[in-house]
């Protein structure tokens, strides 16, 4: 009966070397307030100079997500007192953002792709932090001026679904893009999430409110169900315009909730004005190609999958999803394995026992290229599934040579018709009784041979061969 409305504004902190106007490292791992200078500590008379390495990393969002990216573009000051920003504004973008109008495409779960459209995404200089110890609160001003870009959707999405799809979609590009680690643990991916519900049918908006800073997929779904609840119930008890106004809430993990927070400010209350200090933003023709240099992004990393490798779109979508697995199957593919079967060998065998071991496969102990000559084994009948399940598991313990291990274990495959035929015929001399009732017409007993002799070789039988070759004995 009501239809939820969602819009995001994720915050990116892009992987710069310096801050966004100063020359100060951008590592807040160091001792506290070591990284620091006047201007990113705001002391009178030290001026701004904008980090072009932060603007071509903006501009590369705003080619791959096929926005504008404005040659020229702005800054203005958005007044806030509070202890980590010792300018009490923060430098940010709100009138002409570098980057405006783009798009992204989700995937659905049944199959459909959907247009999220992108409203903007502007650069912005990160707060210092307050670190709460006892009775005292200390201010870390490493983080100050650290660069972000904060990339805000159109309220386009309409289920939590729809919003952790958007949400992985932006994580996977900007990790492709190499422009962000992303990190959302450590802060550098968060995101504030717009949310509304509005009768269906009903064209005008619901009032939206604003969760803060949630740091995981799985509580963006619990965010916005909880709200989704907690509007709906106040809409259908008849208190709606009591309950839900624009404000700012907070999630609790805890507790599974959100709680106000404060009342939303509106633009006036920060007193926006363009930064006196800043010149425009202008880019230059070096700036625009070194933007332009970008990776396959996923989308057509998916559509090559399907296409030239004719992967199913499920897939070549889970492979796509990261970077690190993308070039983890590609590499499979230049030690020879076929599509198909590194699909499954990476997916399911490598993954289960990676997750199983605590690892991922950016720490994975066997590598891609090993995978790859396993799977490539495989391919060729040089071993079967059975035998290479047991390779990969010695491999996840020690880096041995693949066709050593072949030869130790005694996996080599038998496809040498003679010899699966002896086996194939003493089979079926000692269970005459069985072929009778085959060749009678009970089909299922076909199934009792090949497992017979599958047994009789150890497992090391080529099982089409077998297949084949009792087929025509049979018959
Ligand atoms: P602010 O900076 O005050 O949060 P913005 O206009 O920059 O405001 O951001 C608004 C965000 O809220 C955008 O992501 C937008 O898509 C979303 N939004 C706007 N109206 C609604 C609504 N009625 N319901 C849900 N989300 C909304
Ligand atoms: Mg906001
Ligand atoms: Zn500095």
């Amino acid at each position: 009966m009501f239809e939820t409305v969602i819009g995001l504004e994720v915050h990116v902190q892009l992987n710069t070397k310096t801050k966004l106007f100063c020359s100060c490292p951008t590592s807040f791992a160091e001792y506290q307030n070591s990284n620091t200078c006047p201007t990113c500590l705001a002391l009178p008379g030290a001026l701004p100079v904008v980090n072009k390495e932060a603007a071509i990393k903006a501009m590369r969002l705003g080619y791959a997500i096929n926005a504008t990216v404005n040659h020229s573009s702005n800054f203005d000051r958005k007044s806030y007192f509070y202890p980590d920003s010792p300018s009490a504004y923060q430098i940010t973008q709100l009138h002409k953002a570098i980057v405006q109008k783009g798009e992204i495409f989700i995937d659905l779960k049944d199959g459909t792709q959907k247009r999220i459209g992108m409203t903007q995404a502007h650069l912005e200089a990160d707060a210092g932090k307050n670190i709460h110890e006892g009775n005292y609160s200390k201010v870390d001003l490493n983080r100050a001026g650290t660069p972000l870009l904060e990339i805000v959707s159109e309220p386009d999405m309409r289920s939590a679904d729809e919003a952790v799809a958007y949400l992985k979609k932006l994580h996977s590009t900007v990790r492709y893009l190499d422009i962000s680690d992303a990190n959302m643990q450590e802060g550098s991916f968060r995101c504030d999430v717009n949310v509304s519900i509005r009768p269906k049918g009903q064209k005008e908006f619901g009032t939206r409110v604003e969760i803060k800073n949630i740091n995981s997929f799985k509580f963006v779904a619990s965010a916005i169900a909880y709200e989704v609840q907690r509007q709906s119930e106040a809409y259908e008890d008849g208190v709606y315009d009591q309950e839900v106004f624009q404000e700012t809430r907070l999630f609790d993990v805890d507790k599974g909730v959100t709680k106000s927070m404060r009342g939303k400010e509106e633009a006036a209350d920060y007193r926006y004005f363009p930064d006196p200090d800043l010149r425009p933003l202008v880019v230059t023709d070096e700036m625009i190609a070194e933007a332009k240099k970008m990776p396959e992004l996923p989308d057509a990393k998916v559509k090559r999958y399907i296409e030239e490798l004719k992967l199913k779109r499920y897939d070549a979508l889970v492979i796509c999803q990261t970077k690190e697995s993308a070039y983890f199957f590609e590499e499979m593919l230049k030690s020879g394995a076929s599509a198909k079967a590194s699909v499954n060998w990476l997916n399911t065998e490598l993954l289960g026992r990676l997750n199983k071991a605590g690892y991922n496969i950016t720490n994975s102990p066997v590598s891609a290229s090993k995978l790859g000559e396993l799977v490539s084994k495989i391919d060729d009948g040089t071993i079967n599934g059975k035998g290479a399940k047991d390779i990969l598991d010695v491999l996840m313990e020690e880096d041995k040579d693949i066709d050593e291990l072949i030869e130790s274990m005694g996996l080599a495959q038998v496809s040498d018709d003679g010899a699966i035929l002896e086996i194939i015929d003493s089979i079926l001399a000692n269970n005459q009784d069985k072929v009778e009732q085959y060749k009678a017409g009970k089909d299922k007993l076909f199934g009792f041979f090949v497992g017979q002799t599958m047994k009789a070789s150890k497992g090391s039988a080529n099982p089409q061969k077998v297949n084949e070759l009792l087929r025509d004995r049979l018959s």
